[in-house]
């Protein structure tokens, strides 16, 4: 019966091209793309859709998926039974939603995003408000179609970006976290706030650019398989064989530059990791948002934000950025990279106080899926809840809840894969310290091919075999939790604002 699995995976093989394909378009438009070809790239890019959706849907794979299920010989081996399992999972995802809500969620979701970039620019809720209400609607619709009787909307929502999560096992871990953030947050007002000036340097883009390359590549980014270019906003995309990076870069920011390079290569190196025979298939694909996210985390925060970093970085810096280094030390570099500043604006945040920008969105959501939250109230709830975690005012709705593009998307029950990717990242960062004996000396000399190992080991080269909370257990030695992150931050701001 090895016939059908075969079968099955060279046509998932032939649908993952298909899907870098589109992918490799999309990084195209993002990256270089003359903006008169924008009306065959949509076109492009529609066709590249409809034939991945043909493929998801052909009732084939559940002949074969049934056949494979069937066969206990194909079974006993344990890359087989992986992709089956989570082969089926696609397929029962893709087919439980009806044809004529997939293509108005599709019609929905461009029109919204449009109406909500009119109404965030002019920071007129009131415009948004029918498309948020449609989408609100058809995002019930959508969840009542993939739910299992276990779940509530919302968990069906959010398992499509972390499979297994829920609202309840989350509302057990954010509740003290977000308590201990907004007691963290009250402290650090009364610390010693650090020096933002070299933060603010002029700085050629040129310079920076030599200089951000030289620490992606220092983190064992493989530039044979992978480039790194500019857009508006950083991203990273897989495109098969190879991955796209892009950063951005603003005169008098090099730490943003280096933030989001550092970021988006911890995505890339994820990529990179994932193993090539499995290119493809489920066991070739990353496992979650929140895993994800935990790699570009882990190389932003706990090694670009550390001071055992800045040891080695500050003569690579001095390097490529010139006089701009000139009365600036790696001490105050390492104060610098770790201002916390309450504000408005979650992209803009800092470690701190971000996670608490993402327990505002995961309040609300819920309550718009179950219709406890009128759609007209949500403004002012939104600005409640900031006054009461952040303690900042929202002075209107463009830097209020019109800021993200989230819902106009459809994205519901995303946000908190954010949150996930920082608490994971604690943890494995954790375990990898511990695992070789302490990550400082080997940060302070630039060693960071021993920290890659272990995440391509333990993380990376599992692709899908197991789920989120599995990877997590068997990697970090426990379940998630925020002790590991609430652990690393307050000693570390504790020690950047002299507590
Ligand atoms: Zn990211």
């Amino acid at each position: 019966m090895t016939g059908a699995y075969d079968l099955l995976l060279a046509h998932v093989r032939e649908a993952h091209l298909l899907a870098s394909t589109a992918a490799l378009l999309a990084w195209d438009q993002e990256t270089g793309m003359p903006t008169g070809a924008g009306d065959v790239r949509a076109r492009q890019l529609e066709l590249l859709a409809r034939l991945q959706h043909e493929r998801s849907t052909d009732p084939r794979v559940g002949d074969w998926l049934s056949s494979c299920e069937a066969d206990a010989a194909l079974l006993a081996d344990a890359d087989a039974a992986a992709n089956v399992r989570e082969l089926r999972r696609d397929h029962t995802r893709a087919t439980r939603l009806p044809a004529a809500l997939v293509a108005e969620l599709a019609a929905t979701e461009s029109r919204a995003q449009q109406a909500w970039a009119g109404a965030r620019a002019a920071s007129d809720f009131a415009a948004f408000r029918p498309w948020l209400e449609r989408m609100v609607a058809l995002q019930q619709q959508k969840a009542d179609c993939l739910r299992a009787a276990d779940q509530t909307r919302w968990d069906a929502l959010a398992d499509l970006y972390e499979p297994g999560m829920r609202a309840d096992d989350l509302r057990r871990v954010f509740t003290p976290l977000r308590e201990r953030l907004v007691a963290l947050r009250q402290r650090l007002a009364g610390g010693r706030a650090p020096d933002p000036a070299f933060a603010r340097r002029r700085i050629d883009e040129s310079r920076q650019e030599a200089f951000v390359r030289a620490v992606a590549a220092a983190m064992g980014f493989d530039f044979t398989r992978g480039r790194l270019d500019r857009s508006a906003h950083p991203f990273c995309t897989s495109t098969g064989g190879d991955v796209r990076l892009t950063t951005r870069f603003h005169r008098d920011n090099v730490l943003d530059a280096l933030g989001s390079t550092m970021h988006e290569t911890g995505h890339g190196l994820y990529e990179q990791g994932l193993e090539v025979r499995h290119l493809g298939t489920p066991l070739g694909e990353p496992v979650s948002l929140g895993i994800h996210e935990s790699q570009s985390r882990l190389w932003e925060n706990h090694v670009g934000r550390s001071l055992d970093f800045w040891q080695w970085c500050w003569p690579v810096a001095q390097q490529h950025l010139g006089d701009a280094c000139d009365g600036h030390s790696a001490a105050g570099v390492f104060g610098a990279a770790n201002r916390v500043q309450p504000s408005l604006i979650r992209v803009e945040a800092d470690e701190a106080t971000y996670d608490l920008h993402v327990m505002v969105r995961f309040e609300l959501e819920q309550e718009l899926l179950t219709g406890d939250l009128p759609l007209a109230d949500l403004p002012a709830r939104w600005n409640v809840l900031y006054r009461d975690y952040l303690g900042v005012a929202v002075p209107d709705d463009r830097r209020g809840c019109l800021q993200d593009v989230h819902w106009s998307c459809g994205l519901f029950g995303y946000f908190p894969t954010y949150t996930l990717g920082n608490l994971y990242a604690a943890q494995f960062a954790a375990a990898a310290d511990r695992a070789l004996g302490g990550l400082a000396p080997l940060l302070r000399r630039g060693e960071f091919t021993p920290l890659r190992e272990w995440l391509r080991e333990h993380v990376h080269r599992h692709g899908r075999r197991f789920p989120p909370a599995e990877l997590v257990r068997r990697a970090s030695g426990a379940a998630l939790s925020a002790t590991a992150f609430l652990g690393y931050l307050e000693r570390k701001l504790g020690e950047v604002y002299g507590l």
